[in-house]
Formats: structure tokens, C-alpha cells, sequence
């Protein structure tokens, strides 16, 4: 804050947004994001600030369901080191481009028909010419061979490309199994926010709704649902942009704003975390990780702490989130174990506690986790959102130039914003 005045107002009644924490009988559940990855750089000094650790998965192998059986594999972390920040965008960009042209495959037979011959290329050779470190080719090549059940050499990229778009989430797959390292803070991500919010003391303001902005020439005045006045010389809105946009704002905001918006999902997620006595997964040598191309969850990550209950936790995400956030939460505690009985088989089903967030439904969130831009508007206008509008600024996660969508894209877009303002501090005389 270096000497400014500030005022957070949070319309819940706890700190963190889409970072939250709960306890069942005494255990942790998280029911936000959990995990940081190696190019989270400002997300790990603040894990470092905050005196907090880092775990990262389970040792052990994961199950995949594909087309009605459940195969076996061994994790490839196994070669002992994390990718560079380097090879893990160079992985990233690699199964953008594998997802991108599995998806044209199969809503595109013309062009699959017109591109037959490449399309025969062995899927290594595709690997070797779109990927560009040996790192990231060898995870992409081991996290894929273990979906296909063949080795890339093998195969032909249309036939690969087929497979990929069966529904197995490929993502986590390369994540965790390819070597991404994802990791988790011990004891909670709520230590960070917290930790975060501790350095704001008595300027933070818990349950206090904003509903509109005014902004004049010199000063921006922010009106809050119990009817109270705040005026200051600059405002920061963090909310995601399709609530931010359901503020009331005088004037108005120009009318691109809201057009953008129309065309950027919010995307759905329920986050399920299901609590045994045991992580009884373990003892098989299972690492509680599968991926599945059917059923109501399609993966879990073992998010056990040392020496207590067993903990899996999912997500159900985009049409499936949207059908079971209507059914409510028995419902999808059904759906949820009936969808691990499928892969681990009927120990699943034995005594366990179950709690979910339905991100959709939350007032205060309505979505999540990554908004979908429309093709072109992410490029056209999606990075002006980011642009203040006279004194009212914008920043969170969406609004990030990089890591959009993630924790580490909110901090740095947070960071950033905050600057801009103190900067206009600097030369503005009120
Ligand atoms: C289930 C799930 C899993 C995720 N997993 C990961 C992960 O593993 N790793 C990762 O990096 N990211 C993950 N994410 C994404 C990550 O949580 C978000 O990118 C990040 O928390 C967004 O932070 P933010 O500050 O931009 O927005 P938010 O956290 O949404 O903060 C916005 C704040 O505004 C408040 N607010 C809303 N309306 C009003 C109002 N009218 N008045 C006052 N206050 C208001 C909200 O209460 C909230 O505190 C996950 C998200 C979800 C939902």
C-alpha cells in the first residue's frame, strides 16, 4: 500500500473469492484452486512470504478408463526433475495445438478427408516437429502413449488425434502424469489469501456488497447494498468481468465492454471432495489419480495429509457441471462415487464423507474456473478489458495478460493495477 489509503470492501463474509477452505469434522477441504505450477513465480514468493509448504502429488500409478476398461499406468514424473518454466509452456502450447486439431478432425471430415496423407505421419514425428524441447516432447509422448495405450511411434497422428478427442481429460493427464509437478500448500491456499488480507488489518471491510460506481472528474464514489457511500480517488474493481459488469455504473461503461462479455463464457465447475478413513487407494500402489472418458467425474488427485483421512478430490466441469449443479449435492455424491466404483471398483463405495462447491450457484462467483473467449476475442478486445476506464480500474485473474484464468495471473494482475493507480496518485491532484 506504500503510504496510500486503501479500503477493500469483500462481500462474503471471509477473504480468498474462488480460494476457500472448510473443515469436516475437523479436516481441511479445499473447494477452490489448490494447485501452483512451476511458472507460478510471484505464487511461490508468496508461499515463501507466508511462512507456508508446498506438497506435490502422490507417488504411484493412475488408472485410466477409456471406452469401457481401466488400464494401468505408471506415472512418467519418474525422471526426477520439474520442467523449466520453458519446457512447461512449450508442453502447454503442444497440447493446445494436439487439442485444437483433434477438435477439427472431428467437426471438420472435409478437411480430415482433404489432409489424409498428413494425417498418416507418425504421431512422433508430429510431436518431434511441434514441440520444441526434448523435455516437453518426451512428457507429451509418455502422458499420450499412456491414453493410447501405444507408443507414438507407433501410431498415426490421425488416429491419435482421434483417441484424443474421446473425452479423456488430457489435461491433468499431462499435468500431473507428464511431469508439470503440479503442487499444493500444505495446511491450505486460505494461508496465502489470508496472509494477504492480514497486511490490509482494519481497512478490509467483510460483507459489504458493492452494487454500483460513480465516478466524476476527480473522484470515484462506491455504493454498497446496505445503502453506504465510499468516496476515494480511484477504484479498483476485482470481481470476474461478468460481475463486474453487473455493477451500476455512472455513466456508463462503453457499450464494447458489455459486447465482450457476451461472448466470454464463465465457464462451470463443481469442485467434489470425497473423505475416507483411509487412503486406501495406497495400499495397490495407486496414486488416487484417474482419468476417465465417461461418467460424472472424469479425474481425482489424492489431497491426503500425512497421517490423515483419506481425501479425493475432483471436478465436474462445462455441460456436466451445468446438468448436476441442478440435481443437488446427494445427487452428485451418487453420481461421484457411482463414477470412482467405475474406475477403482467397489471399495469406492465404502463409508465416506462428501462435500462439493457448486462455483456456478455462488452468488459471489457465478462460474468458473477459466472463462471461454470466443475465437478472435480474447486477441480483438478480450486484453483491453484490462484498460481502466477514467478512474475506475479493472483487475483478477481474467484480466491477466499471462496465467489467465489462474491465481498467479490474479496476484500479478492485482500487482499491476495497484501500481498503475499509485502511479496516477502520484500526478493526480484531487
Ligand atoms: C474449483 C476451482 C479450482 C481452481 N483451481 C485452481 C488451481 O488449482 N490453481 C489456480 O491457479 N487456479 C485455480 N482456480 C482459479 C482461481 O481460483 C482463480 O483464478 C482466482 O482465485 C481468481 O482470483 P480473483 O481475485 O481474480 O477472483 P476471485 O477469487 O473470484 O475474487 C473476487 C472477489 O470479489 C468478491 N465479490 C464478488 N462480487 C462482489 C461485490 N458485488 N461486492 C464486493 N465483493 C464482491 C468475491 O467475494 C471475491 O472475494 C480454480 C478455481 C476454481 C473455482
Amino acid at each position: 500500500m506504500r503510504g496510500k489509503q486503501v479500503i477493500v470492501l469483500e462481500a462474503r463474509d471471509r477473504v480468498g473469492g474462488r480460494v476457500q477452505s472448510s473443515w469436516v469434522d475437523g479436516q481441511l477441504v479445499e473447494s477452490g484452486a489448490q494447485w501452483l505450477s512451476p511458472g507460478n513465480e510471484q505464487m511461490h514468493e508468496l508461499v515463501r512470504e507466508a511462512g507456508a509448504e508446498l506438497v506435490g502429488p502422490q507417488e504411484g500409478s493412475l488408472l485410466i478408463r477409456s471406452q469401457g476398461s481401466v488400464v494401468r499406468s505408471q506415472q512418467s514424473s519418474g525422471r526426477g526433475r520439474s520442467l523449466s518454466p520453458f519446457e512447461t509452456a512449450d508442453l502447454g502450447q503442444g497440447v493446445a495445438r494436439f487439442r485444437r486439431l483433434a477438435q477439427r478432425i472431428s467437426s471438420d471430415p472435409t478437411w480430415a478427408a482433404a489432409n489424409q496423407t498428413w494425417l498418416a505421419q507418425p504421431l512422433s514425428r508430429w510431436i518431434k516437429t511441434n514441440l520444441r524441447t526434448p523435455a516437453a516432447q518426451h512428457d507429451f509422448s509418455s502422458a499420450l502413449s499412456t491414453v493410447l495405450g501405444a507408443l507414438s511411434s507407433d501410431i498415426a497422428l490421425g488416429a491419435a488425434l482421434k483417441a484424443g478427442e474421446s473425452g479423456v481429460d488430457l489435461e491433468s493427464l499431462f499435468t500431473v502424469s507428464g511431469g508439470l509437478k503440479l503442487r499444493r500448500v500444505v495446511g491450505g491456499m486460505h494461508q496465502l489469501t489470508e496472509h494477504l488480507a492480514d497486511q490490509v488489518g482494519d481497512r478490509l471491510q467483510l460483507k459489504t456488497t458493492v452494487t454500483g460506481i460513480e465516478q466524476s472528474a476527480d473522484t470515484v464514489i462506491v455504493h454498497t447494498a446496505a445503502g453506504d457511500q465510499i468516496e476515494a480517488r480511484f477504484a479498483l474493481v476485482t470481481m470476474p468481468p461478468w460481475l463486474a459488469l453487473q455493477l451500476d455504473y455512472l455513466p456508463q461503461l462503453p457499450k464494447w465492454r458489455y459486447d465482450t462479455l457476451a461472448r466470454t463464457t464463465p465457464g462451470a465447475a463443481i469442485k467434489a471432495v470425497v473423505i475416507y478413513e483411509t487412503p486406501w487407494w495406497r495400499e495397490s500402489g495407486l496414486s488416487g489419480q484417474m482419468s476417465a472418458d465417461e461418467g460424472t467425474i472424469r479425474t481425482t488427485f489424492d489431497v491426503t495429509d500425512p497421517g490423515g483421512p483419506g481425501v479425493l478430490t475432483g471436478m465436474l466441469g462445462g455441460s456436466e457441471a451445468v446438468k448436476m449443479s441442478r440435481l443437488g449435492s446427494e445427487a452428485r455424491e451418487r453420481a461421484l462415487i457411482n463414477s470412482l466404483a467405475a474406475v477403482f471398483g467397489p471399495i469406492a463405495r465404502q463409508d465416506h464423507k462428501y462435500l462439493d462447491h457448486d462455483w456456478l450457484a455462488d452468488p459471489f462467483t457465478q462460474g468458473c474456473h477459466t472463462p471461454h473467449f470466443s475465437p478472435g476475442i480474447w486477441s480483438m478486445s478480450g486484453q483491453l478489458l484490462a484498460e481502466p476506464d477514467g478512474r475506475v480500474h479493472f483487475a483478477g485473474a481474467e484480466y491477466a495478460a499471462k496465467f489467465n484464468g489462474y491465481l498467479e495471473g490474479a496476484l500479478r494482475s492485482g500487482r499491476e493495477e495497484a501500481k498503475a493507480i499509485a502511479r496516477r496518485l502520484g500526478s493526480d491532484s484531487p
